[in-house]
């Protein structure tokens, strides 16, 4: 069966069977639920279902459906819906849910906020760009380290599975590829009140990476950039430090005792 693939829905196919068994494995699926966004030509999907519980398919594009279809009829643990992934209330899938997914690129970041937002989710192993891979896991200190760092290593705990290049997609994307695996963190790090300043005081800190922390935070919250100076020192961070050097832990411990309305 011939499928012509639609660039508008990222489609770039697996065809390595040895790299589509090495994912499922390291995924540690077996008797899990898992969910899979985009099964495409059900490349990953029957390794999937031959170890999960049971699995449930969401795919956008209903042109694949004949291609999809004799692969649902030959196990009874896996249901594929027609519909738009960012648009499921996943709830209704389970109470512990594992994803596993070579995403569509153009909703790369989308769909790792609605993950991390799932509280369901428990963990997820995910094809996605390498250059978001790198910053998803990137230390304090080098270039790749951002917002989106701190906020990932708050909620769970990510490392790089592997490195995919380009030319095993079918059609060949622009970019190289890292398979991803996050596994959410069981208790928060912080109350609900502290979480609040955490997350937006991270996100004003990178606001512009090339200026300090007073800098950002005086122009974001309109504190004096000599309190802020105190507020820092006396938190034994250098007061001339930018977002790029500060860690989670002193992030959180900042969070904790952040006397400033924001
Ligand atoms: N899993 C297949 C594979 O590895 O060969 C296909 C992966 S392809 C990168 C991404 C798949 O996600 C495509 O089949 C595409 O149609 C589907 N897709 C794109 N946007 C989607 C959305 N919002 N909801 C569900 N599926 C989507």
């Amino acid at each position: 069966m011939q499928h012509q693939a639609k660039k508008r829905y990222g489609q770039n196919f697996l065809r390595d069977k040895n790299l589509l068994k090495k994912i499922v494995n390291e995924s540690h699926i077996k008797d899990k639920n898992v969910i899979e966004v985009g099964p495409g030509q059900g490349a990953l999907t029957s390794f999937l279902a031959d170890q999960a519980k049971h699995v449930t398919c969401f795919e956008i594009d209903q042109s694949l459906k004949p291609i999809l279809d004799p692969i649902e009829k030959a196990f009874n643990n896996l249901d594929i819906i027609y519909a738009d992934f960012m648009e499921q209330d996943l709830k209704a899938y389970g109470e512990e849910l594992h994803v596993v997914a070579n995403v569509p690129y153009y909703i790369t970041t989308p769909i790792i906020f609605k993950l991390i937002e799932t509280k369901e989710i428990k963990t997820a192993s995910l094809m996605i760009q390498k250059e978001v891979c790198d910053r998803l896991i990137a230390n304090p200190g080098t270039k790749a380290y951002n917002n989106l760092s701190v906020v990932m290593s708050y909620f769970a705990k990510v490392y790089k599975m592997m490195d995919v290049k380009r030319h095993m997609f079918v059609p060949k994307p622009n970019v190289d590829s890292a398979v991803i695996r996050i596994e959410k963190r069981e208790k928060p790090l912080l109350n609900e009140k502290e979480e609040k300043i955490f997350l937006d005081i991270v996100k004003t800190a990178f606001k512009q990476k090339r200026k300090t922390l007073v800098n950002n935070w005086f122009e974001a919250y309109q504190i004096p950039k000599n309190d802020l100076q105190t507020f820092l020192n006396e938190h034994q961070l250098d007061v001339n430090i930018r977002a790029e050097k500060v860690t989670l832990n002193d992030f959180l411990a900042i969070a904790k005792v952040w006397p400033y309305d924001i």
